[in-house]
Order: structure tokens, then sequence, then C-alpha cells
């Protein structure tokens, strides 16, 4: 593969914005090159544009080195820079199962490019030889959820390492809600796969979804273009913070993890028994995807009772879907009292 083919030549060509804090990196007393405000009241200080800590911590929790981490804000970022890199607007087209997360989308209209959904089987699972037929010599990225949502099942290593190695261009694989799922992440075959990028999310099991914070797994190369096209100081410094604290308590996230995994199988136990629940699909995530007898009254119903779930009824072979995050073991419990008052209803 050759990857300045795959980038699009403005992107290829371009010279970045080089910052103050880009240029001189080591270390000084006196700082008069920014043109900041000398009184710390804290803030004063324009924030790390390449997050050197969050990213050494993060490498060494997830095995992989600092130079194949790009952080963004939030998952939307590294989705959004993947258009900006890679596609030409109006030329170029990416291809996506569907149904599947909403942003990839999104970024495609808004970068005018053409967006090729492949419907997934009724188990929600995809052929890798369907998805690439439908792909030609102007698609660019192709997207893999998984564990995917709103399905909310995860898919096999081996099959998305085909489906990276018989592509030409760039497979994303989102994988927002990794640590929930049993099967493995694809960072660990970053160095045999040069055209996969890796998203993952501090949003979810890390619990930081207010920092905003998301990141891109991928070759060195890659990351290159990723550092850049980014905004200089797109991690501002309460986020950097607030995510080296996060990174500092691995075992926390480990416990919530376990706690939810646990939660996870209490409340489809007992989902399974309401009458109004026909199926429940297996989950890799922190949701639960329900088919229930009629959706949108039920969700009504819940909503009018101050719980708010997912209706995913109009959503591609979701009919007669919600889906449901998996709370607290209490949060569960009201949940479950209130549908069982919906049903003897
Ligand atoms: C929640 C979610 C994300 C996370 O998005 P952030 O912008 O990081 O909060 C990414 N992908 C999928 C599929 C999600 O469901």
């Amino acid at each position: 593969m050759n990857l300045d083919k795959l980038v699009r030549p403005n992107i290829c060509k371009l010279t970045p914005y080089s910052s103050a804090r880009n240029e001189f990196t080591g270390s000084a007393s006196i700082f008069l090159d920014a043109n900041e405000n000398p009184y710390n009241e804290p803030f004063n200080r324009y924030p790390d544009p390449l997050q050197r800590e969050v990213k050494k911590r993060l490498a060494a929790i997830k095995g992989v080195k600092p130079e194949n981490i790009f952080l963004g804000v939030g998952s939307d970022e590294g989705i959004d820079l993947a258009y900006r890199i890679f596609c030409r607007p109006g030329i170029d087209n990416v291809v996506a199962i569907a149904p599947s997360y909403g942003m990839y989308e999104v970024c495609a209209d808004i970068n005018d490019i053409e967006y090729r959904r492949v419907s997934l089987d009724d188990n929600f699972n995809f052929d890798p030889d369907t998805l690439l037929a439908a792909t030609d010599e102007n698609t660019k990225l192709l997207w893999i959820c998984s564990p995917n949502n709103p399905t909310g099942n995860a898919y096999p290593i081996d099959m998305i390492l085909k489906t990276a190695q018989a592509f030409n261009g760039i497979l994303m694989v989102d994988e927002a809600y990794i640590d929930f799922s049993s099967k493995g992440s694809m960072i660990a075959y970053l160095d045999q796969c040069p055209n996969v990028i890796v998203l993952q999310t501090f949003s979810k099991a890390w619990g930081r979804a207010g920092l905003r914070l998301g990141v891109a797994y991928a070759s060195p190369k890659i990351i290159d273009y990723y550092n850049k096209v980014k905004y200089p100081y797109n991690i501002n410094a309460i986020t950097q913070e607030k995510a080296i604290e996060a990174l500092e308590n691995v075992a926390k996230v480990k416990a919530w993890v376990d706690e939810l995994l646990d939660n996870r199988s209490l409340l489809a136990e007992a989902l399974e028994k309401m009458s109004c629940v026909k199926h429940i699909y297996p989950s890799d995530a922190n949701f639960l995807l329900i088919r229930v007898d009629d959706p949108d009254c039920l969700y009504n119903f819940l909503c009018k009772q101050g719980i708010i779930v997912r209706n995913r009824n109009r959503v591609e072979k979701c009919a007669g879907c919600l889906r449901i995050t998996i709370g607290t073991k209490d949060e569960n419990a009201q949940l479950i009292n209130t549908i069982n008052d919906y049903d003897r209803k």
C-alpha cells in the first residue's frame, strides 16, 4: 500500500501551522514566545499541542508506541479528520456496515463524500467479500464498528484482519465499546496492518464523556497526517490533566467494567421474563438491544416515568427495537420495575 497515494494531494503537500510550542520544546524559565498573559490564574499557558504526557501513559497501558497515537476532541475528531485527510469532496466515497454509528454518515455529508451502506444480515453479521464488492477505485474508507452500535455485537478479529488485507484503502475500526467485549482489540495488529485506523474513546468504559477525548491508533505515518491537519491546540489543558488522572487509575475502570458486565447479565435475565420483550440480542457492549411488542408505546411509557432509553424502531434492521444502556444496579432495578408495571397494564 502506498499511503501517500491514498491521501488527498492538498493534504500530502500541506505545510502545517507551526505553533510557538511546537518550535521550542526544551526547558526554559522565561517564555516570551507565544503572546500569552504572563500572570498564571492558572491556564494562562497554551497546552502541549502533542499531548506528550497523556500519550506516554496511554501507550504504556495499551502496549503501543506514543507515535501510534492521535488524541482528538472525542472520537468525532478522529472520524472527521479521516475524511479530510483521505477523501476528495465530490469525488471519493466510503463504504460502511449498516446500521452503525450515525456520525460516519454525518461527517461524510459534511465533507461531500458519497456514503455507501452495506446491510448487515439478520444476526447483524457481515460478509467481508460483500463489503469489499461495494468498493471501487475511489473508495478511501471502509467503516467497521466492533462492538457495533446500535446492534451490540463484536466481530471476530480474523474477519477484520481479512477485510483489512483485501482492501486497498483505509479500514476504520471503531472500538468505542472494546473494553466490554470478549473479542480482542485490533490495536494488537497495527504493525501488520498499515492501512488500519482504530478508534477508541474515554467516553464509555473510562467514564469521561464530559472531557471529550477520543483516540486514534495507527501507523506513525498515518498519525503524522492527523497531526498535520488537526487544530494546533485541539486538546485543552484541563482535559489533558484529567486524562492523566484517569490513566493513573486503570484498576477503577476495570472494576466498573466487571460490575457493568455483571449488571448486563442480570438485566438481560430480568428482561427475558417480560412478556413485552420478544428478543434480546447478544451484547459485547455496555448496552442491550431488545426487540419488543410496541417500541414507541414502551418508549413513551418509560419517558413518562423519567426513564430515557434510545428508540431504534426507525433504524434499518432494528424495527421493533429499543437500545438500553446498562446503568447502576439501582437504575436497572427501577427500569425492570417500570417495565413490569407496563406489562401488567
Ligand atoms: C459513543 C460512541 C463513540 C464515542 O464518541 P466520542 O466522540 O468519543 O464521545 C464513538 N463511536 C461509537 C460507535 C460510539 O457509540
